[in-house]
């Protein structure tokens, strides 16, 4: 049994005392039950620390947008696991689409990080989804299956159990464009699936499956019903403490 992950992915936005205020509000909208539903909120590296003291206590957990694969060194503007770990990081996005088309982060790169993340004791948020251009080519399955397989080359079923993957069609995010939630079920399907091929069903079974792409309230509990979607990356929605606990809501059973 597979519980609901609520993920809200900040990227480039909130400076410290921002980050403070939209913590503080999302504490005073999460009064009520969460139930089985894990929420983490991923803040840039900067208000990490802060935001860490402010969560104590309470059911939000801290994640990181980004890391290095290396634990310390000249690797300039980079930051460790451990690093992550020091300001009360639990969990850290890698292989966002965003890393991947400004940055140039690749399959093989961001299997370093998943390594290096599981080492470290981080659960990897791992990223995939295809662009608009591979939807219309019809291409959708090849280019996520070979995502799949490369974030998660040479990781053993035991670790794999452990971590989330994030299906967001690139296509989807940020664009206010969501996924259908069949569109969306067909390739968690997909994913599980070929988990299911590589180690076991019973790996398959296990690992959570969250969808990201232009989740917003009204959207949230038709994607959320599916059943093979775990939870969510929210990305613009997790900006709003109302926003985001509305979908936190969707996600209670
Ligand atoms: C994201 O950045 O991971 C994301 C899904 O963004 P949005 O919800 O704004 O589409």
């Amino acid at each position: 049994m597979r519980n609901k992950i609520i993920a809200g992915n900040w990227k480039m936005n909130k400076d410290v005392s921002q980050s403070l205020a939209l913590v503080g509000e999302l504490k005073k909208a999460l009064s009520f039950d969460l139930g089985t539903t894990k929420v983490i909120i991923c803040p840039p590296f900067t208000s990490l620390a802060a935001v860490h003291v402010l969560i104590k206590g309470t059911p939000i957990a801290l994640g990181a947008q980004n890391m290095y694969h290396e634990d310390e060194g000249a690797f300039t503007a980079e930051i460790s696991p451990s690093m992550l770990k020091s300001v009360g990081c639990q969990y850290v996005i890698l292989g966002h689409s965003e890393r991947r088309q400004y940055f140039g982060e690749t399959n093989e790169f961001i299997n370093k990080k998943v390594k290096k993340a599981i080492a470290s004791d981080l659960i990897p948020i791992v990223c995939v989804g295809e662009t608009l251009e591979e939807r219309e080519k019809n291409i959708t399955d090849q280019i996520v299956s070979t995502q799949v397989k490369g974030v998660l080359k040479d990781i053993p079923a035991n670790q794999v159990e452990k971590l989330i993957i994030a299906y967001e069609p690139v296509w989807a995010i940020g664009t206010g464009k969501n996924a259908t939630p069949q569109q969306a079920e067909d390739v968690h399907k997909l994913i599980r699936k070929l988990i299911g091929q590589l180690y076991s069903w019973s790996t398959a079974e296990q690992v959570v499956i969250q969808y990201g792409g232009s989740v917003k309230p009204d959207n949230a509990a038709d994607l959320l019903s599916q059943p093979n979607i775990d939870g969510a990356l929210v990305g613009g929605a997790c900006l709003k403490a109302d926003s985001f606990a509305s979908i936190i809501k969707a996600s209670v059973k």
